[in-house]
């Protein structure tokens, strides 16, 4: 989880606890946004360095932290966090998305 810390990250706050993207990572192939049971997450507008528009939560309280995005991204550039988890603390630090 280190790694998520060395470039800018995103989290939003859902019910259970927060939904991360570390633009950069993202490959956009859209895997994450496809198959979120929720389809709470949509392709920002705008483009991370790679050239690709990384994902967004859209409606962050209809997630349900079942972690689909975490598991099925190959570039890890979506995770989750509980509130116990490390992590959670650094949100002030951290851009907060919303
Ligand atoms: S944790 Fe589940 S519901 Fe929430 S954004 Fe990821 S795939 Fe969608
Ligand atoms: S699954 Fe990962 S690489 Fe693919 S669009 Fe989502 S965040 Fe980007």
């Amino acid at each position: 989880m280190t790694a998520h810390r060395t470039r800018e990250i995103k989290r939003w706050k859902v019910p259970k606890g927060r939904v991360c993207v570390q633009d950069d990572l993202c490959k956009g192939c859209g895997f994450c946004i496809d198959f979120c049971p929720k389809d709470v997450l949509s392709a920002a507008s705008h483009y991370n360095v790679k050239g690709y528009h990384p994902p967004e939560l859209v409606d962050p309280e209809e997630c349900i932290m079942c972690r689909f995005c975490e598991l099925i991204c190959p570039d890890f550039a979506i995770w989750t966090e509980q509130p116990d988890q490390e992590g959670q603390e650094q949100e002030e630090e951290d851009q907060d998305a919303g």
